[in-house]
């Protein structure tokens, strides 16, 4: 049996379900097995069978789950961790230096702004905010510092603005620096930034490319092997390795991420445009809807539109909570992505934690990660939750 990488031509889908994933050997298995073995016997010292020698250092069904990760992005490397924020936070730590800084998106995900500002912060790593939509804006930042990484999530979370990732690499490379793309909200179906020039991408797997909201983790995917060789020494050194289960709950849940896109596009484009049409809705952010300022943007850099929705009402704050406390399809839940349709209030929730400082997001404002249900039951849900106004 042979397996494919993003060098054979397989399309996105053909690599989703079979990078990665030869059949076992000796039975056959179309599923490989789940290695939980922490360690491995030697033929002699030094004589490793195949390359393992201790899980943290490699694993099997981990290395599986790396390469389907690297050929959905068009990746030469990937990595993955228990979580998002591990990701991010092994990246940072592999390739800045005290003293180095980090220019980042004025809207990005709360957990990794109080990780830059408050954990690397206190060890040295600096940090500005920006409007990643105003490049010349971003190109002073970077230049104002010892800048290494621009830091962009495009579409944003919770606002869902969208960057030209191509001509921010332009700005970030003129200065020296990387550009790092979180690609969590899009997932590889929908967009591949290495493509566009970024130099690395980073994931929180936990939402789209583990799908059914069982399994935490995260990925560092970078192309450059300088840049792979000190992630994986870091990923190695440090340790937040994802454990074999969460690596097998991953990838099954990778294989049928193109299926699950197309749904949660479908979708987000109807609920976007009924919300659209309500009159109790002051706005719908959703980079599907014609009038989205970066509708042209998004449709050139991205395959669909995707299931995220932000939403602001007429009525504020009371609107909001109203709302999000009387829908019962959407569950009232943290985090996205998952095949199940959730409704968050940002400025309580998610985003709590950038509350009061200059990320924080309007009170008056719902996220909704839309799943894969039947469209028509996810808007009957939001009808009467907006009849209770
Ligand atoms: C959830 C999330 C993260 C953090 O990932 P965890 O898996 O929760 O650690 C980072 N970036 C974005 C955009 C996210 O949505």
């Amino acid at each position: 049996m042979t397996t494919f990488d993003n060098a054979s031509g397989a399309g996105i889908n053909t690599l989703a379900v079979h990078a990665g994933q030869a059949y076992e050997p000796l039975t056959g298995a179309v599923v490989p097995p789940v290695h939980f073995a922490t360690t491995y016997a030697q033929d002699g010292i030094g004589g490793l069978r195949s390359g393992y020698e201790y899980s943290r250092g490699g694993n099997p069904t981990r290395d599986a789950l790396q390469e389907q990760l690297a050929a959905l992005e068009g990746g030469r490397h990937a990595f993955s961790f228990a979580s998002g924020l591990a990701a991010e936070d092994a990246l940072i730590r592999a390739l800045l230096a005290p003293g180095e800084h980090i220019v980042l998106g004025n809207d990005a995900y709360g957990g990794t702004y109080r990780l830059i500002s408050r954990v690397l912060g206190g060890w040295g790593v600096g940090h500005t905010v920006v409007d990643m939509a105003d490049l010349d804006t971003v190109a002073r930042a970077v230049a104002a510092q010892k800048t290494r990484f621009v830091w962009v999530e495009t579409p944003s979370n919770p606002m869902m603005k969208v960057t030209d990732i191509a001509g921010l690499a332009g700005v970030a490379h003129a200065a020296g620096a990387l550009l790092v793309v979180d690609n969590t909200f899009a997932s590889p179906y929908l967009q591949n930034p290495l493509a566009l020039g970024a130099d690395v991408v980073v994931h929180s797997t936990t939402k789209y490319i583990g799908g059914p909201s069982d399994v935490v983790g995260g990925a560092v995917v970078p192309n450059d092997d300088e840049l792979a060789g000190r992630t994986g020494f870091v990923q190695f050194a440090a340790g937040a390795v994802s454990s074999p289960m969460d690596a097998f709950l991953t990838t099954r849940g990778l294989k049928t991420l193109g299926v699950r896109m197309d749904r949660h596009s479908a979708n987000g484009q109807a609920v976007a445009e009924w919300l659209a049409g309500r009159d109790e809705v002051e706005a719908v952010f959703y980079p599907g809807l014609p009038d989205h300022p970066g509708h042209g943007l998004a449709a050139r850099q991205m395959r669909s539109f995707g299931g995220m929705v932000s939403v602001s009402f007429k009525g504020g704050a009371p609107a909001a909570r109203k709302v999000a406390e009387s829908t019962k399809v959407f569950a009232l839940a943290e985090s996205l992505g998952g095949i199940e349709s959730l409704v968050n209030y940002p400025s309580e929730m998610t985003h709590a934690s950038v509350k009061g400082t200059e990320l924080a997001v309007p009170e008056n404002l719902l996220r909704l990660s839309v799943g894969i249900e039947d469209a028509r039951d996810l808007i009957a849900d939001l009808e009467q939750a907006l009849a209770q106004l």
